[in-house]
């Protein structure tokens, strides 16, 4: 149970716990997500190779980097980067919160994006939806921008 002792931030976590939403956040601060394995494997395939995985000396620490080339890769799950495609609905509960939430994590895509485009590099984002209905796409894409 909630103790009054806690703070809002300590509330909040134990709130969603065992629920949805907990197993969500958990998944986001993971790296190597599956998404990601998969749609690494897929590239490796098509013999697309000499990446980087979350490469920190490029804004936003891109999922795929080919620094070389200067192109960086973003796999973005569909709830946390607000996917145009999906648009899903804000959760139900706490729905201030999540707003907040994602308005933070939109805006700092935006940022990155401005920063590696500024840096003279091309990014290419990779939606969770568009990778599940067709890998061959988001691989296409990637190998489209190398040859750019
Ligand atoms: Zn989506």
């Amino acid at each position: 149970m909630t103790s009054l002792k806690h703070n809002g931030k300590k509330r909040l976590t134990s709130t969603f716990k065992n629920s949805t939403t907990s197993r969500i956040m958990r998944s986001n601060k993971s790296k190597n997500t599956k998404l990601e394995l998969l749609f690494r494997r897929a590239l490796w395939k098509n013999n697309i190779k000499g990446y980087r995985l979350h490469w920190k000396k490029a804004p936003g620490s891109p999922d795929i980097a080919f620094p070389k080339r200067k192109l960086a890769v973003f796999i973005n799950g569909c709830f946390w980067h607000r996917c145009p495609h999906c648009n899903l609905d804000l959760p139900k509960t706490n729905t201030t919160f999540w707003k907040d939430k994602f308005d933070r994590n939109q805006e700092r895509d935006r940022r990155n994006i401005q920063l590696l485009n500024e840096m003279q590099w091309h990014v290419v984002v990779l939606w969770e939806c568009m990778i599940k209905s067709s890998i061959e796409d988001g691989v296409d894409s990637v190998r489209d921008a190398l040859t750019m």
